[in-house]
């Protein structure tokens, strides 16, 4: 085989890289898997020019090592060490910065300084010895610099006590770390490896992946993060990293495909030596921000709890503690963060959860009690006739479980006690028809009611559903549904002499025609209102208010739920929400609300084929479409998430509508829906698709609620990896709802790691609660149902899973008020404060 030119050239730039990893690491002759001699003479026909003759690497000295590797360089062109005198950091802060090193013993240039006070500097005076107070603030911390003090304050940390109490959300586990040598394929572990080198590659359907390839003394592994090529800008030559993942054979080889990484001992925001405690076994890991490093937290952290812990006073008597088997809470703080064992982080866990959930459940349990003894809720017969022929006018009967959840809420409104109460069902479960015997009741007893929807499509929908169902139920028909740009339906009943009134209150309305809508509302002449929360809310008094309905309840914060109950006295009020809460949750977040569960959907639904699609893949997609359409289906289409406003949203909606019917579709009959449409156009489009006229819906994601279109059989997801789980939920909840089995298509051009795995779990979970559950998993209690916003549930500890330290909490709780229900008592004190 003869040696070209260029092959030399590559080669012996390959070697200058392998020689500069091996100075970095002080020439233990590591950098190349199996040694460097071995190296040299695989490729000594192209290295002859550079190297020369054959070398003992392996037997030679440290110093000699430094020599050879400084000429060697030097031959191949190495401009490296050219840095001016006086200098020496400049070359070395150039390359991918790494742990401070010892200077090579052989560089031109005298490294006299390998650490110069460059950090130190900017920071305060030497930093009071003492103690300090849970309340100040962090900037009296000395490992706290300037720089890093507004880093910490967008993670919401000002004072020590947020510190103390800023937790790691895991540890890593430095007891059980493998050599690429002792690597298995198909099981988890753990790697500390150096970057050797990272490239970005060009896969099918165009995505970019980043390619690395990490040596240890043991070997070399290659390690592939599919679609995301960002991060060979993150990981470079000479870093060291630790990798979790499980290692597969691909292409031959064993390697790690989209592991966790974690760059160790050091990005350059520090130069203090401190490679990171690894004595330590477990290591906490911490949220972090932009240009804040794991390493600094870390110190910053340790300072706070050595300076303030001794100030934690625990608030929960010993008794408490010992009854319950809780750790004291210094303890548990500080095992939160430094544990010696996954056992003694789980019990310190245990603990501060335990206190997040007793404060929660004191809250509701005390809101609960005075919502209740706000009394004088109007009491709401329902023993008689007209809900029976309003059921019996109904084309289909209702589920076992529709009907028990009915008993339950006419079984409360029949009480002066206002009802608290939350109805949940998986989408289509047929909540609806609940809510509107329920309303009827209201309105059949003499008084108002209101139903609230969190969009005005979705409050358009009710009322046309309202209309529809409650003029089956007239003997009158010429009180039928009236036309839909109307906003008054009123039906005549058998049993009442006036006739019922349904109004309509949006957005769309002109002003004009709201306040014609208050002036009738206020004066009773309206019995049940339906309309957007906002609008609702907004309204004037209603005199005879009895009950009220919120739909789709996760889209509002819990505070706004409370803040409309107060509006005009105490109504019964019913809550509805179609993302299924697992009970333990709903327990926790609506401990103040009685449960209702419809757990099964009407029969003969077939469950919705999910699946994701690759990028590539989109036109067959749409050939897929097309042939449902052929087939005599529906389909929608949902446009990807826009962030920044309503404009923009509908702007591309629009446009993606347009080239679907010029480019795609040009022979079918699309629609488009967005929220910026008036009621009219909306509603026409959505009567057109709901009549077989359109074949497509094209939407943004104000469809997610609500819609009922039995005909359409397709659901496909643009972007899909933009919405969370419950999200996706709903919009497959739109279709499978006739007799043709349906699918769902989850088109998403890059998804990360987190969106990937929401997307399997979309194709394997049908499920709302158990994919509640998973969505729970994935981004915590927090996140759930929008509640981060409210501030109610700020629970950083405590987790779904944690039902037996609930239910303990709740307990507790219940003791605790039953004895000082005020929290009046002395020894009650500190858990009141
Ligand atoms: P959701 O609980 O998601 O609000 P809907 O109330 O919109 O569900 O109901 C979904 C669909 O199921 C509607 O088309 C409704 O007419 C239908 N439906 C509701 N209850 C029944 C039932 N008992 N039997 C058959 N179909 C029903
Ligand atoms: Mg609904």
């Amino acid at each position: 085989m003869t040696t070209t030119h260029s092959d030399a050239a590559n080669a012996a730039q390959t070697l200058a890289k392998i020689l500069r990893l091996e100075r970095q690491g002080n020439f233990r002759n590591r950098a190349v898997v199996g040694g460097l001699d071995a190296y040299l003479r695989r490729w000594q026909a192209q290295l002859r020019p550079v190297v020369g003759a054959p070398v003992a690497y392996a037997d030679m000295d440290a110093e000699q090592r430094g020599k050879w590797v400084a000429d060697t360089l030097a031959r191949i062109g190495d401009v490296a060490p050219k840095a001016p005198p006086g200098e020496g950091r400049a070359s070395q802060s150039a390359k991918p910065p790494t742990q401070p090193k010892p200077p090579a013993p052989s560089q031109p240039q005298p490294r006299a300084q390998p650490k110069p006070a460059r950090k130190r500097q900017p920071r305060r005076d030497p930093a009071p010895a003492v103690p300090l107070r849970l309340d100040d603030d962090i900037s009296r911390l000395r490992s706290v610099s300037a720089r890093a003090k507004p880093r910490l304050e967008r993670l919401g940390i000002q004072t020590v006590r947020d510190l103390i109490y800023h937790f790691p959300h895991r540890h890593d586990d430095f007891t059980n770390i493998r050599t690429i040598s002792q690597l298995v394929p198909g099981e988890p572990q753990s790697l500390i490896a150096a970057v050797w080198e990272v490239t970005e590659s060009v896969g099918r359907g165009k995505t970019k992946s980043a390619q690395a390839v990490l040596s240890d003394h043991t070997g070399n592994i290659r390690v592939i993060w599919f679609n995301q090529s960002y991060i060979k800008n993150i990981l470079k030559p000479g870093m060291r990293v630790i990798i979790r993942g499980e290692p597969k054979v691909y292409l031959g080889r064993l390697s790690f495909q989209s592991p966790d990484y974690e760059i160790i001992g050091g990005r350059e925001d520090d130069d203090s030596g401190d490679r990171g405690n690894h004595q330590e076994s477990l290591q906490p890991v911490y949220p972090l921000t932009d240009g804040l490093y794991q390493r600094t937290i870390r110190r910053i952290v340790k300072e706070a709890l050595d300076a303030a812990l001794g100030k934690v006073s625990d608030y929960l008597p010993d008794d408490i503690l010992r009854m319950h088997d809780l750790m004291p809470l210094r303890d548990a703080i500080s095992r939160m963060h430094h544990p010696e064992s996954a056992e003694q982080a789980e019990a310190a866990r245990r603990r501060l959860a335990f206190d997040e959930l007793l404060m929660l459940q004191l809250t509701v349990a005390q809101r609960r009690a005075q919502w209740q003894a706000s009394g004088g809720a109007i009491p709401l017969r329902s023993d008689d006739g007209p809900l029976d022929g309003f059921l019996d006018s109904l084309p289909y009967s209702l589920t076992a479980a529709q009907s028990g959840a009915l008993a339950e809420i006419l079984g409360d409104m029949r009480r002066e006690i206002p009802m608290g109460r939350l109805l949940q069902g998986d989408v289509g479960s047929g909540k609806t028809v609940v809510a509107i015997a329920a309303l009827l009741t209201a309105a059949l007893n003499g008084y108002q009611a209101a139903l609230m929807a969190p969009t005005e499509i979705l409050a358009e929908q009710h009322f046309l559903t309202a209309a529809e169902m409650l003029s089956a139920l007239t003997a009158d028909a010429a009180s039928h549904a009236a036309p839909a740009a109307e906003v008054y339906v009123s039906v005549r009943m058998p049993s009442r002499e006036k006739p019922l009134v349904v109004g309509l209150l949006t957005g769309s309305l002109s002003k004009r025609a709201k306040d014609e809508m208050h002036r009738r509302i206020a004066a009773a002449e309206v019995d049940i209102v339906i309309g957007t929360q906002a609008l609702i809310q907004a309204a004037v008094e209603m005199p005879n208010l009895a009950l009220v309905v919120v739909d789709e309840q996760h889209r509002f914060g819990v505070m706004q739920r409370n803040a409309m109950r107060h509006k005009s006295g105490p109504p019964h009020m019913l809550v509805m929400s179609a993302t299924p809460i697992p009970r333990s949750l709903a327990l926790t977040l609506c401990g103040d609300l009685d449960l209702s569960t419809i757990d099964e959907l009407p029969p003969g639904r077939q469950p919705v084929k999910t699946r994701r699609v690759e990028p590539s893949r989109r036109h067959a997609t749409y050939d897929f479409v097309r042939a449902q359409i052929r087939a005599g289906r529906q389909a929608f289409i949902i446009c990807p998430l826009v962030e920044e406003s309503e404009v923009i949203q509908a702007r591309a909606a629009t446009e993606e509508y347009e080239r679907l019917s010029k480019d795609v579709f040009p022979d079918l009959r699309l629609g488009l829906l967005h929220g910026r449409m008036g009621f009219n156009d909306k509603e026409a489009v959505m009567s057109r698709f709901q009549d077989g006229e359109l074949n497509i819906l094209v939407s943004t994601p104000v469809i997610e609620v609500g819609i009922d279109v039995p005909n359409a059989s397709v659901m496909l997801i643009d972007g899909a990896e933009r919405f969370g789980l419950a999200q996706l939920h709903q919009f497959r909840g739109r279709v499978g709802r006739g007799a043709h089995q349906s699918y769902c298509l989850l088109l998403s051009d890059a998804p990360g790691a987190e969106a990937r795995e929401r997307l399997k779990i979309m194709e394997r979970v049908s499920d709302g609660f158990q994919l509640a559950e998973e969505d729970l998993r994935i981004r915590g209690p927090g996140d759930y149902m929008g509640t981060r916003q409210s501030g109610i549930l700020d629970m950083k500890v405590a987790r779904i899973s944690d039902q037996d330290i609930l239910l303990l909490a709740r307990k507790e709780a219940a003791r605790l008020l039953t004895a000082d229900p005020d929290l009046a008592r002395e020894e009650n004190a500190p858990i009141a404060a």
